[in-house]
């Protein structure tokens, strides 16, 4: 039976590792032909490269910092030309830089709004452009519940994924008459290197605030991926989809 993204050209920011990685693998293995943006290599190329196999997908890196236009706008014509036709496009690469606000440097402030909110208007300016002349194409831009439910601590991190989610909204209104769905996913609290930095203690105490009493994963976030990706979701457009175990409801 072909996958859900048979033959689906699809970009996937910050694909290396983490909830990124895990969207880039099973795309691959619904069929997708999946470039992803990072600046190092993805973890366990070997289970990548196996997944697109089982699928008939496939994937490569396309080294590209996404907080650089002139990357960006490479990367992107790279992608178009060795595809021919650009269907998915995942904004997902994120960074944290954590701090109190008035001990918060300029520097972090916009490192955040760069990697995480900048970056997505670049991505999308470059892919859409190109989505509309088609008349289709699916975006999905990787918020978090912390964009809607703020977080003490994290102004610059919430305010780029409150960004982003106003971003959504707004691009989806521009281009969804054109054939183009936009979406976006706010995650909860999910086992990555971004949340590993996390006190043992302090992850107890956020998990009391999780109704399903756990932390998620990088594969479920993943699979809600798949379904904005894909068909699935076809009337589905300006909408942000929690993954949150109900810890932001
Ligand atoms: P992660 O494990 O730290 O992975 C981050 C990914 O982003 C890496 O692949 C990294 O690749 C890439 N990246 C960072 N800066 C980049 C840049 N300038 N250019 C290109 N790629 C860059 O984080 P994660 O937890 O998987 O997070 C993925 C997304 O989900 C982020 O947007 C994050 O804000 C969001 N999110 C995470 C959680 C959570 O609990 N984990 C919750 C809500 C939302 P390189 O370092 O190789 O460049």
């Amino acid at each position: 039976m072909a996958g859900l993204l048979a033959g689906k050209a699809c970009i996937v920011t910050g694909g290396s590792r983490g909830i990124g990685r895990s969207i880039v693998e099973l795309f691959a293995r619904e069929g997708a032909r999946v470039w992803y943006f990072s600046r190092s290599e993805a973890e366990g190329a070997a289970e990548l490269a196996a997944a697109a196999a089982a699928g008939g997908g496939s994937v490569e890196r396309q080294a590209c910092d996404v907080s650089s236009e002139a990357e960006v706008e490479a990367a992107i014509e790279a992608v178009i030309k060795a595809s021919g036709g650009l269907d998915i496009v995942v904004n997902n690469a994120g960074i944290t830089r954590d701090g109190l606000v008035f001990r918060m440097s300029l520097e972090d402030w916009e490192a955040v709004m760069r990697t995480n909110l900048t970056s997505a208007f670049l991505v999308c300016r470059a892919a859409a452009r190109h989505m509309i002349k088609r008349r289709t194409g699916s975006i999905i831009n990787v918020s978090s519940v912390v964009g809607i439910m703020g977080n003490g601590g994290q102004t610059n991190y919430s305010a780029s994924k409150a960004g982003l989610i106003g971003f959504t909204k707004s691009l989806a209104r521009e281009v969804s008459s054109r054939g183009v769905r936009v979406n976006a996913l706010a995650p909860g609290f999910i086992d990555t290197s971004m949340t590993d930095k996390i006190p043992e203690e302090a992850k107890e105490k956020l998990k009391t605030g999780i109704p399903l009493g756990r932390t998620g994963s990088p594969e479920e976030v993943a699979k809600a991926a798949l379904f904005l990706a894909s068909d699935l979701s076809s009337y589905i457009t300006g909408e942000i989809l929690k993954v949150d175990g109900g810890m932001g409801m």
